[in-house]
């Protein structure tokens, strides 16, 4: 995945210019240094939540048609909301950053530890059981398994059909406990979005920056439940064939007009 960033400089020029652009290589500790080509320097430090990156990037994935790649991406986003739910009850309950840490580290290496984890803090937090066939769990791990241990290459159906119940479950359950105390909530989600804000603090060269993601969160969780897989789906494609469309068009005419001589008749 390459993530497209605005040198500020040229911002100021150009304005919302896709020549103000440039695409970056996504690294783990979301810190993003260029150099733009008119040598201007930047530094910016992208803030998400991790599930939320990654079900991002599955999903521009899905949209380029690197189906395979789109499910590797939506179960480590799955696993890494296991994490992040599993992380906001124990912190609720009193643990510290250090304890939950040194727990997870034993969960962290198996999904099925990790899930198990997430079934009863589950349990715990909404006073009832985690309904598993409501979201298909069993049918995703089984089609899960056969992608990533058995070399199966699933097609744009099955790959929008698991990027769906994982998106459809993530919504539901991050909007449950988003709604049951709110406050709370948007303080513990804003130390997962930003975790680099005191190291940042010292160097007033970096820029903060937020990532859009169909998962996202507003002030106003239930925005979220309205939203539907599929129909985003639909129309971030739809945008993508028209931008390569146009692309191909520019193309096409600018190698006309190289090809095509003035007439030299008098
Ligand atoms: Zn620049």
């Amino acid at each position: 995945m390459k993530l497209w960033l605005t040198c500020m400089e040229c911002h100021k020029e150009l304005g919302n210019s896709p020549l103000a652009c440039y695409p970056t290589d996504v690294v783990e500790d979301s810190l993003y240094e260029f150099t733009c080509l008119k040598g201007h320097q930047n530094k910016f430090r992208l803030q998400g939540i991790k599930y939320q990156f990654l079900f991002e990037s599955a999903f521009g994935a899905l949209i380029e048609g690197y189906y395979l790649e789109a499910v590797l991406g939506f179960t480590s986003s799955l696993e890494r909301f296991y994490e992040f739910y599993s992380k906001f009850v124990c912190y609720k309950a009193g643990l510290n950053n250090y304890e939950f840490m040194k727990a997870w580290k034993q969960v962290s290496n198996q999904s099925e530890r990790q899930f198990g984890a997430f079934l009863f803090l589950y349990a715990i937090e909404q006073k009832a059981s985690f309904e598993e066939s409501k979201f298909k769990i069993q049918d995703q791990k089984a089609f899960r398994n056969k992608v990533i241990h058995k070399g199966y290459l699933p097609s744009e159906a099955e790959t929008v059909d698991y990027g769906q119940n994982i998106f459809d479950m993530i919504k539901v359950v991050s909007v449950e406990i988003a709604q049951k105390d709110h406050e709370y909530y948007h303080r513990f989600s804003g130390g997962e979005l930003a975790p680099h804000l005191e190291v940042d603090r010292d160097d007033p060269t970096v820029i903060p920056t937020g990532m859009g993601s169909i998962l996202g969160m507003t002030y106003e969780p239930s925005r979220l439940l309205e939203k539907d897989f599929r129909n985003e789906y639909e129309e971030r494609k739809a945008k993508l064939l028209e931008i390569k469309k146009k692309a191909l068009l520019e193309e096409h005419i600018k190698a006309i007009r190289n090809n095509t001589k003035p007439s030299t008749q008098a």
